[in-house]
């Protein structure tokens, strides 16, 4: 009787045996978790302090300076806001201001005359809805007038250490693409693609150092891919160099 249940028990465990199963999709292909950790790993190596490039004191100029940066460069923003924020430096003093007035100190960002009416409305919502505080959550910062859901992630990341969502500026858009973390047409749905294959606690850091890593090395045109330390990662056609 012992010799069969031994020779039962040996059948069993040789017939456990199969093949490895195959790797999830998570494991698999351009999401693949550890390559998506290799481009977080070497965005950190080559972006260690990457920050937000508007200058800004406070919530609000924060909010300001990033409606101003619509269609416009950061370096043009930090130009226009230090006089902006001296004569109105809070949104009571913001709301009181002609629209001619903030024409004039920010006509060099384009847009002027949208702009102006964005900010003044804006200051004027954080006074009447928000106890003249800027709100810390994404559904009330996009009731903010020019506070859409890029500018609304800025404020919440940057100002507030808060992720809901990924910014998604033209750098963060293009790059994302290239390195196939999305494939989306629009803004949104690269946000969406972005927030199932980063890492939480990576949304705020991984857009800063992807618009740095747009601004320095993987320009739209031209990408400096010879001096890319994602370069072995990315199988982009856009590449101009392949190791
Ligand atoms: S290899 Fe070139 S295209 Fe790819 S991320 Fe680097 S710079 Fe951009």
């Amino acid at each position: 009787m012992t010799a069969i249940r031994k020779a039962t028990k040996t059948v069993k465990k040789s017939a456990v045996r199969r093949p490895a199963a195959p790797k999830a999709a998570s494991q698999r292909g351009p999401l693949a978790t550890d390559r998506v950790s290799a481009i977080l790993k070497s965005l950190d190596e080559a972006y260690p302090d990457a920050v937000c490039a508007l200058t800004h004191k406070s919530p609000w100029e924060l909010l300001v300076a990033t409606i101003l940066s619509a269609q416009c460069t950061d370096v043009r923003v930090n130009m226009v806001t230090p006089e902006l924020f001296r004569r109105f430096p809070t949104p009571q003093a913001m709301a009181k201001a002609t629209l001619p007035e903030l024409e004039e100190l920010i006509r060099t960002t384009g847009f002027f005359r949208n702009k102006a009416k964005s900010i003044q409305g804006a200051a004027k919502k954080i006074i009447t809805d928000f106890g003249g505080k800027v709100p810390q959550t994404l559904a009330e910062l996009t009731t903010v007038p020019g506070a859409a859901r890029k500018t609304a992630n800025v404020v919440l990341g940057v100002s507030f250490g808060k992720a809901d969502g990924v910014v998604v500026d033209t750098h963060v858009f293009r790059i994302s693409r290239r390195l196939e973390l999305a494939k989306g047409e629009t803004p949104q749905v690269v946000e969406q693609e972005l927030m199932k294959v980063i890492p939480k606690d990576r949304w705020i850091s991984y857009s800063h150092q992807v618009i740095h890593h747009g601004r320095q090395v993987c320009i739209a045109r031209n990408p400096k891919c010879k001096q890319c330390n994602l370069e072995t990662l990315c199988n982009s056609n856009d590449k101009t160099w392949s190791s």
